[in-house]
């Protein structure tokens, strides 16, 4: 729902078509630290320390080495040492925002789904948690930088959209929402209430029907912006003078003539 709104015409290239994309550093980057952290909770609370956690990335990055997300990453030895230390520090800073031995996980990168008019919604939750009172809370790692203030509440949108699931699948709305911004470190929290549940449902209806228009008409037009630098798609793109036509084509044809690289091999982290 988020990459149409962001850009209907990318969402079709990525969702539509699904064309293969060259991965991005710091997509794999979220990944690698995303699985750090999945390990480190899933360890018993007294063991979830700032030395388990730098073990735990070093055992992520071997684990997803292979991966052509990671393999397919072209870094010169400077940006390979660069990735890797940008990696850690999302993982000092982590401890900056909480102490891990305190949370109390009851699941994690847990996928759920329901049904909103017969439109089937899924999400992948990082984390689910009890809080001291026995509530659900749910987290959400977040890589990138912290919004500014105008977009706090719109960067809400998807875990907002977790605690409908929630309230769906396991009848109990969580009592919290947050997503933990690891690169200042910042925590952004909300309380899920009647209202934004409802206009989560009502905005996520509204989305899926565009989203359904759009198919039916096959109609989906560029929507400009600052996130244009970032796109995989932009040569094509009728906003840069590019054919959409043509993304079929090359985009499989580089993706079929793209050389098989070893895995990647990250040095390892030092506690
Ligand atoms: S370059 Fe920008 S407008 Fe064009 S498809 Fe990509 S995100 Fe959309």
């Amino acid at each position: 729902m988020g990459a149409f709104t962001s850009c209907p015409l990318a969402f079709r290239f990525s969702y539509v078509q699904r064309l293969p994309e060259p991965p991005s550093a710091p997509a794999s980057k979220g990944t690698l630290v995303h699985r750090a952290l999945e390990l480190l909770l899933d360890r018993p609370g007294p063991q979830r320390t700032l030395t388990a956690a730098l073990a735990d990335l070093d055992r992520a990055a071997a684990e997803l080495a292979a991966h052509p997300e990671f393999s397919g990453l072209d870094l010169g030895a400077e940006e390979l040492e660069r990735f890797r230390s940008d990696a850690e520090k999302l993982v000092r800073n982590y401890f900056e925002l909480e102490d891990p031995a305190g949370v109390r996980p009851i699941g994690l990168e847990i996928k759920l789904d329901a049904k909103l008019d017969g439109v089937v919604i899924r999400g992948i939750i990082d984390r689910l948690e009890l809080d001291a009172d026995g509530e659900l809370v749910i987290s959400d790692y977040k890589t990138g930088n912290t919004p500014s203030e105008r977009w706090e509440e719109q960067s809400l949108a998807g875990v907002h959209l977790y605690a409908l699931l929630c309230e769906q699948n396991f009848g109990r709305r969580p009592a919290r929402v947050q997503l933990l911004y690891l690169s200042k470190p910042e925590a952004i929290i909300a309380r899920p209430s009647e209202g934004s549940v409802r206009s989560v449902v009502s905005k996520s209806k509204a989305i899926m029907m565009a989203v359904e228009r759009a198919c039916s008409r096959d109609d989906f037009r560029p929507r400009p912006s600052a996130l244009c630098d970032f796109c995989s798609f932009r040569e094509f793109c009728p906003s840069y003078g590019g054919d959409p036509a043509e993304a079929e084509v090359v985009m499989r044809q580089r993706a079929e003539a793209a050389v098989e690289r070893p895995p990647l091999s990250l040095p390892l982290t030092v506690a």
